[in-house]
């Protein structure tokens, strides 16, 4: 593609026509609920005799689809067409897979808003930030097809006479791809993708609350031409499938977005050697967060208020990167809180299928009743001034909550919540509010709202974060601009989006010919 690469740009919602494309496709969506979705296998389509429904975050009784559920059988059945298909898949041109990439990226683009849709009904998702998940998938497409191309023309070498030296990029294997349900199409995609475009074949198994989702993309792969078995569907429960699949002795790596938890358990047993294997399992995961936005003294305050309002209720703060911690100076604390919980208040929470709903739900039961304990943790550790409480009883609705005067090391202030609680911890200096963000076992995204130049160089040099951000919010990463990953608990160091990530997914051979 001789195109570069530019981010997919957010639909503007104002504009009538765009909001009437999007009710349509809502409409569209509504329409297909409730259909049923097999398990598919070097392009065949298997049932089974267990199904997991999805539902609708927002109208729990509301059915989303139903899912045939693999079990151990179809997990060995899954890996072993993947290892066959790897055979030919490692050898085809990567210029040919980047092609598939840009198919699949332009039909998704032809059909953004119905993509959307699913999100809004599936995850739970406002409109603009549902919008947002579609256009980072379409990034990620684009952007990791031409990082193949880039890949796979010949690398610098230093140069000796009667010798001709190449080195390539070659794939790895057979992938096990365990995405998140908090970008549903976005990062799952990215991390099918870049898989696939390496030259490796893919077990996806998706999330267990938005595998509708999955499946739409992979009938998008099966449109755009993906040859079968390149990528396998294999939704079914983690303890049994999860693990078969990480365990297994033909698996190559492991790519997986998700809790700390699992993380490591996935980590842990991927360093087993299985009999039979081969090689050394790499393990690819992004994981937790626990993100602070650092106010100081000198600072623009209404800045300071949208970007951690944004940061920390975008999506219900089920984000890695959300801010869960605003760390204010003493001497703007009381004003910056006032001014936080006036800007909540007016976010309208409802259900995402409302143009103007601005909360949504979290994404089901098992979410619902952690963050609700979380509160009752925070109003013992901290003054609970916002929220609190539920909303409409349908949905999983739970509302922005503001805790303030919390210590440093509270529960609330040390443990992802994964949701809209929000903790504010006092510093006495600059220097103090930066060492209490550092205070954490992550090391995600963070932000510092200041106008002093010294600070902000002192934050550069400091500020333990793989995505730190001055003067703007601390989620929203986009592809390609702000590669995304953190240090620490938050993962194994990648940057999805950025120029270093195919290199996970591949391994360089050197051939010297001597003449
Ligand atoms: N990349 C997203 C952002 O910058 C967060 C990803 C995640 O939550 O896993 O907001």
């Amino acid at each position: 593609m001789n195109i570069p690469f530019v981010n997919e740009p957010f639909t503007p919602f104002a504009v009538p026509a765009n909001k009437e494309a999007f009710e349509n496709a809502l409409r569209k969506v509504e329409s297909e609920l409730g259909q049923e979705y097999s398990i598919i296998i070097g392009g065949q389509k298997i049932t089974s005799t267990r199904t997991l429904t999805s539902v609708n975050p927002a109208a729990k009784d509301q059915m989303v689809g139903t899912i045939f559920q693999a079990d151990q059988e179809l997990a060995e059945q899954a890996i072993q067409t993947a290892a066959e298909t790897f055979r030919t898949w490692k050898h085809t041109d990567p210029n040919e897979r980047a092609r598939y990439l840009y198919k699949a990226a332009a039909l998704m683009r032809r059909r953004k808003h119905e993509f959307s849709a699913w999100m809004v009904y599936e995850a739970g998702k406002t409109w603009p930030e549902a919008d947002a998940d579609t256009a980072e998938a379409i990034d990620f497409m684009e952007f990791y097809a031409r990082e193949m191309q880039r890949l796979s023309e010949p690398q610098p070498l230093a140069r000796i006479a009667g010798e001709d030296n190449e080195l390539t990029y070659i794939p790895l294997g057979v992938g096990v791809v365990i995405p998140p349900w908090n970008f549903p199409l976005a990062i799952m995609a990215g991390m099918t993708s870049a898989a696939l475009v390496s030259g490796n074949t893919v077990v996806l198994k998706p999330a267990s609350t938005t595998p509708v989702i999955a499946a739409k993309f992979m009938e998008l792969l099966a449109e755009a031409g993906v040859p079968d078995g390149v990528v396998n569907y294999l939704p079914g429960p983690g303890s049994e499938v999860g693990d078969y699949l990480v365990d297994h002795a033909l698996t190559r790596f492991i790519s997986f977005t998700g809790s700390r938890d699992v993380g490591l358990r996935i980590n842990e047993r991927a360093a087993r050697t299985a009999p039979g294997q081969k090689w050394i399992k790499r393990v690819i995961a992004e994981m937790g967060g626990k993100d602070s936005i650092v106010v100081d003294s000198e600072s623009d305050l209404e800045l300071a208020v949208e970007s951690i309002t944004a940061s920390a209720f975008g999506f219900s703060g089920q984000k890695c990167s959300a801010c869960s911690r605003a760390i204010i100076h003493k001497d703007v604390y009381d004003e910056v809180l006032q001014k936080v919980i006036e800007r909540t208040k007016k976010l309208t929470m409802g259900s995402p299928l409302e143009a103007g709903s601005q909360v949504g739900p979290v994404i089901d039961d098992k979410a619902y009743a952690k963050i609700n304990e979380y509160i009752e943790v925070g109003k013992g550790e901290g003054r609970l001034v916002l929220g609190g409480g539920t909303g409409d009883a349908q949905g999983y609705f739970i509302e922005p909550t503001i805790i303030a005067d919390v210590d440093p090391l509270a529960r609330i202030a040390q443990e992802e919540i994964f949701g809209p609680v929000l903790a504010f911890i006092k510093a006495d200096t600059f220097e103090e509010a930066l060492h209490i963000a550092n205070n954490t076992d992550y090391g995600l995204t963070g932000a510092v709202i200041s106008r002093n130049r010294k600070h902000l160089e002192q934050a550069r040099r400091e500020f333990f974060a793989g995505n730190l951000y001055f003067n703007r919010k601390c989620t929203g990463a986009l592809v390609g601009t702000h590669p995304f990953g953190g240090f620490n608990m938050s993962g194994t160091d990648s940057k999805a989006g950025g120029r270093d990530y195919l290199l996970l997914f591949t391994q360089a051979k050197l051939v010297s010919e001597k003449y």
